[in-house]
Parts: C-alpha cells; sequence; structure tokens
C-alpha cells in the first residue's frame, strides 16, 4: 500500500514506548505494579507492546478491555487487568467477569449490577474519591464532587457491601489528578492516597492491592522531552512504608507518560490564506485528527517542528481543514511554511487520534504507523462503517 495518497499521518515509535517504561519503572519504588491506561492511546499494537514489557493494563469501557484481552491472549503469564469507569454497563461486567479481571467499583449500584448478572467472587477493588484537595499543576478529578468513585466517608460501608455479595475485597483504588508537573505535588498526592490506603489493610482477605494513582505529567502537542523526577524514587519509598510493612502490593497508573513521547502527527499545508490581516495556515489535520477537545476550551497549542519553523515576527494561525471555526490547532504560531510543505507536530502517542473529533465531517481517518527497531511494522486505518443492528 502507498501511503502517498494521504495527507497526514500519525507515527508511533515503540521503541520510545520501551524507553517511556524503563524510565517510569525507574522512579517508582521496587516491586511495584505499573497499569497502562489504555485511555491514553488503545492502538492494538501499541497496548500490546505495552504489555509485552510486563505492565498491566487499566481500561475503563467494554472497548478498551477487549482491546486488553486480545492484546494479551498469547501471553504465558496472566496480565492484570483492571477495569476501572464509572457507568459500567452490563456488558463490560461481564467481560470483565469472563477475562477474570479485577474490577474498580464505583458505586453500590455497580454490586447490583453484577448480582442481577449472577457474577460473584470477582476480585474487587473500592475506588476512593478523596476528600483533601492536592495538587496545584494538571487536571483535578478528586477532593471536589466528582462523579469517579465513592467519598471517603463512604468507603467503609461499600468495602462491606462488597464482602457480603460474595466478592473478594483487594484493595482500593485512588486516582487524584492528571498531567502533575512537579516532584511535590506528586509525593503529596500519594502521601494522601497511601495514607487512605491503610486504613483499609485489615479488610481484605488475600494480598491488599493499593492502586495509588498516577498522573505522572508529559508535555502535548510540543517539543519537550519526558520528565523525570531526581527523588521521586526514594521519596516514594518512604511515602508507602506503612504500605509494603504490610506486604501490600503497590500498583500505579500511567497513560500519557508511557506512551506521549512516542507519536508525532504529520500533516501537510493544504493552503495558505490571509484574511483581514491575519494569516491562515489550512493544514490537512485538525481537530478531526488532534485535540478534539478544543470546543472544550481546550486548544492544543501544537507547536510544530520541520525544517521551515522558525521564529517569524508576525503571528499566524494553524487551522485545520473542517468547515467549523473551532477547528484551530493553534492560535499562535510562528513559522515559515508554504502550500505542500510537511509539518510535524510531537508528543502526540497520548491522547491524540481518540481523543479527537474523529467522524465530524467524515474525513478519512489518518493512517497510524507502527515503528520498531526503525522500521515501520504495519499500519492500520480506523474505518467507520453503519452497520444494520434491526434488519428491515
Ligand atoms: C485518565 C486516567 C489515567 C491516565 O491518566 P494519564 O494522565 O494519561 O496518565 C489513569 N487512571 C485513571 C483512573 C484515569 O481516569
Amino acid at each position: 500500500m502507498t501511503l502517498s495518497r494521504f495527507e497526514s499521518s500519525y507515527i508511533y515509535d515503540l521503541d520510545v514506548v520501551t524507553a517511556s517504561i524503563q524510565l517510569l519503572r525507574s522512579q517508582l519504588p521496587q516491586d511495584s505494579t505499573l497499569l497502562y491506561s489504555l485511555k491514553a492511546n488503545p492502538h492494538p499494537h501499541v497496548v500490546e507492546h505495552v504489555a509485552n514489557q510486563g505492565t498491566g493494563l487499566e481500561v475503563s469501557s467494554e472497548g478498551e478491555l477487549q482491546i486488553a484481552t486480545t492484546a494479551v491472549s498469547h501471553r504465558e503469564r496472566p496480565v492484570e487487568i483492571v477495569c476501572t469507569g464509572p457507568g459500567k454497563t452490563n456488558a463490560y461486567l461481564q467481560l470483565a467477569a469472563d477475562a477474570h479481571a479485577i474490577v474498580s467499583i464505583e458505586s453500590s449500584t455497580e454490586l447490583s449490577q453484577l448480582r442481577r448478572l449472577k457474577l460473584s467472587g470477582l476480585d474487587i477493588l473500592v475506588r476512593i474519591n478523596a476528600s483533601a484537595t492536592t495538587q496545584r499543576s494538571g487536571l483535578q478529578m478528586t477532593g471536589t464532587p466528582s462523579p469517579f468513585g465513592v467519598d471517603e466517608e463512604k468507603a467503609e460501608h461499600l468495602i462491606r457491601e462488597v464482602v457480603d455479595h460474595g466478592h473478594n475485597f483487594r484493595g482500593v483504588h485512588l486516582y487524584m489528578g492528571s498531567n502533575i508537573l512537579s516532584e511535590d505535588d506528586l509525593i503529596n498526592q500519594f502521601q494522601i492516597s497511601t495514607r487512605i490506603a491503610a486504613r483499609y489493610l485489615d479488610h481484605s482477605s488475600g494480598d491488599f492491592i493499593a492502586d495509588l494513582g498516577g498522573g505522572f505529567g508529559h508535555p502535548f502537542a510540543g517539543p519537550g522531552p519526558t520528565p523525570s523526577w531526581p527523588g521521586l524514587q526514594e521519596r516514594l519509598e518512604d511515602v508507602t512504608e506503612p504500605l509494603k510493612a504490610r506486604h501490600a502490593q503497590l500498583a500505579f497508573e500511567s497513560g500519557r507518560y508511557l506512551v506521549g513521547s512516542c507519536g508525532s502527527l504529520q500533516a501537510t499545508v493544504l493552503d495558505i490564506k490571509e484574511s483581514k490581516g491575519q494569516r491562515f495556515v489550512v493544514l490537512s489535520s485538525g481537530v478531526n485528527h488532534l485535540g478534539g477537545l478544543t470546543g472544550l476550551r481546550r486548544l492544543p497549542q501544537a507547536q510544530v517542528t520541520s525544517a521551515q519553523s522558525h521564529n517569524a515576527d508576525d503571528s499566524e494561525r494553524l487551522v485545520g481543514p473542517l468547515c467549523t471555526p473551532v477547528d484551530v490547532l493553534s492560535k499562535k504560531s510562528h513559522t515559515q511554511l508554504t502550500v505542500g510543505d510537511i509539518i510535524v507536530i510531537p508528543n502526540v502517542g497520548a491522547y491524540g487520534l481518540t481523543a479527537s473529533l474523529g467522524n465530524f465531517l467524515s474525513h478519512p481517518y489518518p493512517p497510524e504507523v507502527i515503528r520498531l527497531g526503525g522500521q515501520t511494522i504495519v499500519t492500520t486505518q480506523t474505518q467507520v462503517t453503519h452497520q444494520e443492528l434491526i434488519p428491515a
């Protein structure tokens, strides 16, 4: 197949993923479990490669669980899969039971669902929404009213229900924020999650799992190295001592840190226009390929790296090909591009294509090129179909 008819493509380099996993592991306590969050990039080849490095998988939907089970089906030793997410469907819970996955329960409704599905004896974590507000950077997902998990005050009751329903209470799950860049902020949240987890050590019948969350930050859609925190491992060893002393299994979750740097988006300059003093660079990729959260004021502020990129004085907008004013990749760019140039947006291996508005305006999905050992091993393209569910 030739890629030349495609103006845009995503490229994922799996060797970079291997290095990022090693880098994060070297900053976590010895013997802790690292779970990869498929939300960041659920491409089957990426997931399989990540799992081959000995990580577990954290999934939050039926679709992600299907990808995860397929990716690990050929492995001899079972790979730990943790099913998370609010509003679990019956199909998701059934598949979780079939896959012998660990389920992170968010509410007693989910326990009633399991009972109606006649599923018992599952390994269950209880997800807790911590009361403390923690970090200043990143996206906060806890400490405030939250659709995720149960409030701290209700956790004990839910744990008792888990046991009453005939399941194995295996431990707790906390996830306090995303994209945290400061070592102190990371330590601060792990102090809180450790303190909460330690309260429930005696409630578990088997080995206690303390899934302490993650939130390890990473640059997005612009240049920048994968961060590292020189004191993190040693400080985490200290912080988690109350759990380690009781032989709890520590688990950490990460999406963007593990795969953010592996991916780049290549796009073509299709047009350059001038309107009332503003220069518009029209790319072959817009919010259908990257940063579809623009409409929610989460503008990616993409920065391109390309041979032509330089600090020109006149600022310009990078826009996509969609017929909507929200299709902006960057409000301010300083390049000197011409039509036909290829631009590269780095650090989009996480929250790239599947976090975008792929179906909007029905452009084709860009090919996704998977590279390993300096070679392309496979190229895929997502197809959108409309299958008839109830034949006429
Ligand atoms: C989104 C999410 C993650 C992954 O977040 P990253 O910032 O990509 O590391 C992990 N766990 C839970 C519960 C999440 O919702």
